[in-house]
């Protein structure tokens, strides 16, 4: 850590926690951005539909409501600027039971209330014309116009790569679980000893949200944890949908969907269990079945034999019914961003706008600086023609060796990802960035290769690279 002072210090580096630290980054106010994993987005915004939603669900007048509209708007702008994989591919409501078309007449009214552009309401030809092989029992659908599929996980990798280069202070490795009070600054104290002082704390923990409050007597709300597990088909299925096709709600969240990924995957899921640990990310063989069973009423051909991986999410619920977003009533030093269940990836954005208003209304006084800086390049070797590849060889020859097949990824894509701000420090980080390791072989082949470059971009041993940080490490001998 550089200096350990403060004006605001934001736990937890999800979409949350990152949009707020890439709001705050605009302004000269002295900002970290404290996470308990080695990397970013390590909570509920890894694992989840990716979905940017059009906001006919939440209910008209919740913060819910205002955030996912007004977050909708903002991620079609800014995954432009920012380069952050989105894709406004639609999504439909399918109505299988007369039940069902009253349930998406009902959300079109409810969209229509929020503001929601582009929403229709399609006949069974007009539906089957598009997503041909929906169930034949289909009878129409609401179609919604400005919903997409992003990369959930560049959703927070982005804005906290932006808010370091402008300034703000990533640090990772850092579990709070304590604090004190050092005149008008708040001590966190980490797991292993470590302090970081702020004069304001913004809580953006997830799933733990209602323990930082705690730790500031504040008792207001509990998170529960709710699971929702997935798979991942390959992608020669990827025509099987081309929209995002949802049924309509049930009692406990939005119910299982079928999607095409913005990678060109299918996605199928999420189920929706109450549990008690909040990290049990565990899949399950039952779990599984109830989602290929849910999706297949939507998609009679989808099949289990398609599937590459599996996955689960935790959804923090804050029992409130909206968000948990202002200043905590017990304690003037926390600001709370809790309860963040769906659509929180969509919100993200939004999110970080609200706090800061919210923040300035306090009496704040935020100076804007001069130089921000919101402009982001990745290169994506696969996507780019001929004539791109080779200019950018022959600047790099880094980008002419590929080291994931399966992906086409290049030796130049992994170093970069490595080397830009807020970049990888592990396995994991490497290939949710740039997907090395994600595709058939899950990294078979291209492990070792990406092992020998973090090792060299982050100048350390072998012996000290790892999966997911902590212990994790890969080998315990130095490879020859
Ligand atoms: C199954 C599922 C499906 C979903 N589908 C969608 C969707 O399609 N579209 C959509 O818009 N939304 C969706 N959501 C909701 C969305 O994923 C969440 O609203 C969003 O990711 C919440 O982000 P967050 O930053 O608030 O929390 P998180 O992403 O959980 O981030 C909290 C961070 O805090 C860190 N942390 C926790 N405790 C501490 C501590 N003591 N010290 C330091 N760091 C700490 C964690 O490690 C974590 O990185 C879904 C969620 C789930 C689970």
């Amino acid at each position: 850590m550089k200096n350990n002072q403060f004006d605001f210090a934001v736990i937890g580096a999800g979409v949350s926690g990152a949009w707020i630290a890439y709001e705050l980054s605009k302004y000269t106010a002295k900002t970290c951005l404290i996470e308990k994993e080695n990397d970013v987005a390590m909570g509920a915004t890894k694992a989840n539909s990716a979905i940017i939603h059009a906001g006919y669900d939440p209910v008209p007048g919740t913060l819910m409501a205002k955030l996912n509209i007004r977050g909708n708007e903002l991620v079609r702008k800014l995954c432009k600027k920012m380069d952050i994989p989105f894709r406004q591919i639609g999504s439909l409501v399918i109505a299988l039971t007369e039940e069902d078309e009253a349930k998406i007449r009902e959300l079109y009214e409810r969209g229509l209330q929020n503001g929601v552009d582009g929403l229709r309401i399609l006949n069974k030809t007009e539906t089957l014309s598009l997503e041909p092989n929906l169930s034949p029992e289909v009878r129409g659908a609401l179609f919604a116009e400005t919903a997409g599929v992003c990369s959930s996980f560049e959703m927070s990798c982005a804005p906290a790569e932006v808010a370091e280069n402008n300034g703000v202070e990533l640090i990772r490795n850092f579990k709070v679980e304590n604090i004190r009070i050092n005149g008008e600054y708040t001590v966190l104290v980490s797991s292993s000893g470590q302090t970081v002082s702020a004069r304001t704390v913004i809580n953006a923990a997830g799933v733990h949200a209602d323990e930082i409050a705690k730790l500031f007597g504040d008792d207001s709300f509990i998170i529960t944890p709710r699971k929702g597990e997935y798979s991942i088909l390959d992608n020669n299925c990827g025509d099987l949908v081309h929209h995002v096709i949802f049924q309509p709600p049930v009692k406990f969240g939005k119910g299982i969907l079928v999607s095409q990924t913005v990678d060109g995957n299918i996605i199928v899921g999420p189920t929706a269990e109450n549990i008690d640990d909040k990290e049990n990310k565990a899949t399950t063989f039952e779990g599984q079945l109830t989602a290929f069973e849910g999706a297949r009423r939507s998609v009679p051909s989808v099949s289990e034999r398609d599937v590459i991986t599996s996955f689960t999410g935790i959804r923090p619920i804050g029992g409130k019914g909206d968000f948990i977003i202002g200043f905590s009533d017990f304690n003037n030093r926390l600001f709370n961003v809790a309860g963040i269940e769906s659509p929180g990836l969509t919100a993200g954005p939004a999110i970080g706008e609200y706090v800061v208003e919210k923040i300035a209304e306090s009496g704040f006084e935020f100076v804007a600086k001069e130089n921000f800086d919101n402009n982001r390049k990745v290169i994506r070797f696969k996507d780019l023609s001929d004539d791109e590849k080779n200019k950018i060889i022959a600047q790099n020859p880094l980008y002419g060796r590929v080291i994931c097949r399966c992906e086409t990824v290049t030796e130049g894509e992994i170093a970069d990802s490595v080397t830009r701000g807020a970049g990888a420090r592990d396995m994991d980080g490497v290939k949710r960035r740039v997907r090395a390791g994600m595709g058939r072989c899950q990294g078979g082949f291209c492990g070792p290769r990406v092992m020998e470059i973090i090792a060299r971009e982050l100048d350390i041993p072998m012996s000290e690279v790892t999966k997911f940080g902590g212990a994790s490490r890969m080998t315990e001998k130095e490879m020859i």
